[in-house]
């Protein structure tokens, strides 16, 4: 993995889950694109800013944030990248 933190914030402005099978099933993506969210495969995408974010796109609770917060997302293979994350790879 190769790039570097833009420190943009965005992995901080989506709630991102799995859907099985997703992909092959056009009805369910078609539900979710309506209500304002983006599909990635199997992956529903909603745009939800953090309450913790703050306006220098830097956590407040940086100290005490849920452990996956902690996990190093931009340089984890398994976490979903949002577009334009100085990470290289994405979905
Ligand atoms: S890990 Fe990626 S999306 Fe998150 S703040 Fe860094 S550059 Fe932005
Ligand atoms: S708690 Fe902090 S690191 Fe976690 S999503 Fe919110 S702003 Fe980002």
């Amino acid at each position: 993995m190769t790039g570097r933190c833009l420190l943009c914030g965005k992995c901080c402005m989506q709630l991102i889950f799995e859907v099985p099978r997703l992909q092959n099933n056009r009805l369910l993506r078609e539900y979710y694109k309506a209500r304002g969210c983006t599909t990635k495969a199997n992956l529903v995408i909603i745009p939800s800013r953090c309450p913790h974010l703050n306006k220098d796109n830097l956590c407040d609770i940086h100290n005490t944030k849920p452990i996956l917060c902690k996990i190093d997302r931009g340089r984890s293979e398994k976490y979903y990248r949002p577009e334009g994350c100085g990470f290289q790879k994405t979905l």
